[in-house]
């Protein structure tokens, strides 16, 4: 019979996991304990370059998860309105398990216009600060001229006019949403085994087993798994087991109308994402970056990972999350050691109180 554990690979006891809390998992649900046959992982891409803020997605999610209006996170008119940005949500909560983020960012907007490459003389390579390293300044600065998103250094080299242009508005939105971490801090600390790693690899919380113990909530390193107010369970993105078990898609993937929300098999997500990356690049678009993608990263990499274009500072999202149970092995063995010489010491002195 398989059985299947609800703890993370890392504390499974599982012996093919050889312990490991944090790195690279080639098979999540083999190490939670699924048979071999299982489905793929699945898993979302958000591009947010192609998200247009529609909040189609919030929408959806409320409507097929039965969510009631959010009013745990600042003031709301009787509508929900927070009368201070577009961004209503404020941020991922119980009763918001998609949050569409609008940062208003202030900079020089420039259209791209024709022209002709620099010379790469000793102003043009100065004035080329924010181009990358790994490519020569010429070729950066060129590359920037053809993209707005890359307004601050077309705006800071302009060989026409040699000044920057306006300083203009421009929005980047981005869908947020549970990350299904390949080692999942809520998962690993759950008492109760109320969050379980599904059979698609994914991560949920289990209702009616959830106790309000709140453990999982410092445990997230992205802050997404809340309490319900008033009634004290934890709450967070399914990614629509309900829909996955019947051959659905998740519904905030189904309302987005410009594909920023990509749902299917992760490995596939993966290499789309790249493809999608390396074409942002080549436009010029040399702040696009993935997040959540890398499987070397704190979390072992995401189930739910990002196209952005910007800093993940920018949206809201910590830069280098580290799942929070990685030094758990190191938290015990210091506390035993210390636990082993606070005995040796009173041992001595009682030892040596008898001797004199
Ligand atoms: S993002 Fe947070 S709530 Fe979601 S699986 Fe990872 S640790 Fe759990
Ligand atoms: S996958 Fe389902 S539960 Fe998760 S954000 Fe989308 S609609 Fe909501
Ligand atoms: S992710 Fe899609 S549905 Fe959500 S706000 Fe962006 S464009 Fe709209």
């Amino acid at each position: 019979m398989t059985t299947v554990s609800s703890a993370s690979p890392g504390l499974s006891g599982d012996g093919r996991s050889k312990n490991r809390l944090y790195g690279p998992l080639p098979d999540v649900q083999e190490e939670a304990g699924y048979d071999s046959d299982h489905p793929a992982r699945v898993g979302f891409f958000t591009d947010t370059s192609v998200c247009i803020g529609c909040k189609a997605c919030e929408v959806a999610c409320k409507e097929w998860n039965l969510l009631p209006m959010d009013d745990a996170h600042g003031t709301r008119d009787v509508i929900g309105l927070s009368g201070m940005s577009y961004d209503n949500t404020g941020q991922l909560g119980a009763n918001s398990w998609r949050h569409v983020a609008f940062i208003e960012q202030s900079r020089s907007v420039d259209l791209p216009m024709p022209s002709f490459p620099p010379a790469p003389d000793a102003t043009s390579r100065q004035d080329a600060g924010n181009a990358p390293d790994d490519t020569a300044p010429g070729d950066s600065v060129t590359s920037a001229m053809t993209s707005v998103l890359n307004a601050e250094s077309l705006s800071q080299f302009d060989p026409q006019t040699g000044h920057s242009g306006d300083r203009e508005i421009r929005w980047l939105m981005s869908s947020d949403v549970c990350k299904h971490c390949t080692h999942a801090g809520c998962l690993d600390v759950c008492p109760t085994g109320a969050l379980f790693r599904t059979e698609f690899g994914t991560v949920v919380v289990q209702q009616d087993i959830c106790n309000g113990c709140g453990y999982c909530v410092p445990a997230c390193p992205y802050g997404v798994i809340d309490q319900r107010k008033g009634d004290g369970r934890v709450f967070k993105c399914t990614l629509c087991y309900d829909r996955t078990l019947d051959g659905l898609q998740p519904a905030c993937a189904t309302a987005c109308p410009t594909q920023s929300i990509q749902f299917g098999n992760l490995d596939e997500l993966q290499a789309r994402a790249d493809a999608r990356l390396a074409t942002l690049k080549s436009q010029g678009v040399q702040t696009a970056r993935l997040y959540g993608r890398d499987e070397d990263d704190g979390v072992g990499g995401a189930g739910a990972f990002f196209l952005l274009l910007d800093e993940p500072e920018v949206y809201g999202l910590p830069p280098d999350p580290v799942v929070t149970t990685r030094d758990l092995p190191a938290m015990w063995k210091s506390a035993g050691a210390a636990a082993a010489m606070i005995v040796g010491v009173a041992l001595s002195a009682v030892l040596g109180s008898r001797r004199s």
